[in-house]
């Protein structure tokens, strides 16, 4: 079976592990595929960070600090605190020595010319990952915030403002002449499965689906479309995601996400939705909106818990599948 993920960040990432847990547990040679946001990368000291890619790299390497939730596990940052001294970083955004590393190595072969879809597979080539991620577009979309105090990148509006300015939208640079990778678009045409990660569904899912043609090639995807709440019980888990609904307008709430990507029979993304027990409310007015939902635990603590989820949410794919 093929299964196709779409998101980015630590939220994936954690998915992700349990989907790949999942397929070990069963015994079977599922592949698994990751679509990443890219909508956070951005420019910084000369190099092209992807904080989204790196998120899901290092979890699947098992080389990220899962304590701090960020980064590399044992990480200095040496380095930057000589960037700090000649003040060409932001004090507010810490780049540690290895995580530099993985920066420079990419920032190197963007600028020899290589595509980010090969600059993901050169860095994937380095540990076993157990699954392959694609950007979702190879051009630079970048995520502006509009504030009241003027446009900014969203890694300044979230690391320095700790999301606290109101924001009044999202739009992501130059979006019109991006288009989707043909790694994206290969692996979701020949997907038995597609699910979409608990990722923050403004800033991680919303500019992979804001790609011109990505919508289109998830309509026309013979796979069902499966997605994860990442809210749970009116509140994000982890993370100012509800900073992100508010600006644009949707509750924090199970449903209110759901509602926002839409059922793909209505021109939006859905087939399936998972929510939390605590949110089995919303099962009922999700499938009159034409959303299968069903109401399983979420929370995604360990080994254990994060396979069930990845279990759950294939286990709903299947029964949406059997029943078209
Ligand atoms: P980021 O880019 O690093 O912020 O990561 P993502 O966008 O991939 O994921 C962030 C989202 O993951 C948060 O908004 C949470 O709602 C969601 N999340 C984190 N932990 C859990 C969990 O244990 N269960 C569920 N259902 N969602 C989670
Ligand atoms: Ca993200």
């Amino acid at each position: 079976m093929r299964i196709v993920v779409i998101g980015g960040g630590v939220g994936c990432a954690r998915f992700v592990r349990g989907v790949r847990e999942h397929v070990r547990r069963s015994g079977s040679s599922d592949a698994i595929d990751v679509v990443v946001n890219t909508g956070d990368d951005w420019w910084v000291s000369g190099l092209r960070i992807s904080p989204d890619h790196d998120s899901l790299l290092y979890a699947l390497a098992g080389v990220n600090d899962a304590e701090r939730g960020w980064g590399r596990a044992d990480e200095t940052e040496r380095v930057s605190s000589e960037l700090a001294a000649w003040g060409t970083a932001p004090d507010w955004f810490a780049l540690g020595d290895l995580d530099l590393g993985t920066h420079i190595a990419r920032t190197a072969w963007l600028r020899d010319g290589v595509s980010l879809s090969e600059v993901y597979r050169r860095l994937g080539a380095r540990w076993p990952l157990g699954a392959t991620l694609h950007p979702a577009t190879d051009q630079e979309i970048d995520t502006i915030v509009e504030t009241s105090e003027g446009s900014l990148h969203f890694q300044e509006w979230w690391v320095r403002h700790r999301a606290a300015l109101p924001a009044r939208g999202f739009a992501q640079r130059r979006i019109a002449e991006a288009r989707p990778s043909e790694g994206a678009l290969r692996v979701l045409s020949e997907a038995d499965v597609i699910l979409l990660a608990p990722s923050n569904p403004v800033v991680s899912i919303g500019p992979v689906l804001a790609v011109p043609g990505m919508r289109e090639a998830l309509g026309r995807a013979a796979a069902p479309v499966v997605g994860v709440s990442g809210v749970i019980d009116g509140g994000v888990v982890r993370g100012m995601a509800d900073a992100c609904l508010a600006a644009i307008g949707v509750e924090t709430s199970a449903r209110a996400v759901a509602e926002h990507y839409g059922s793909r029979d209505a021109g939006g993304v859905l087939d399936g939705w998972l929510v939390d027990e605590a949110d089995r409310d919303a099962v009922a007015p999700l499938a009159a909106r034409g959303i299968a939902a069903r109401a399983v635990p979420l929370w995604l603590r360990d080994a254990d818990s994060s396979a069930q989820v990845a279990h759950d949410a294939l286990a709903l794919a299947r029964d949406i599948g059997e029943r078209r």
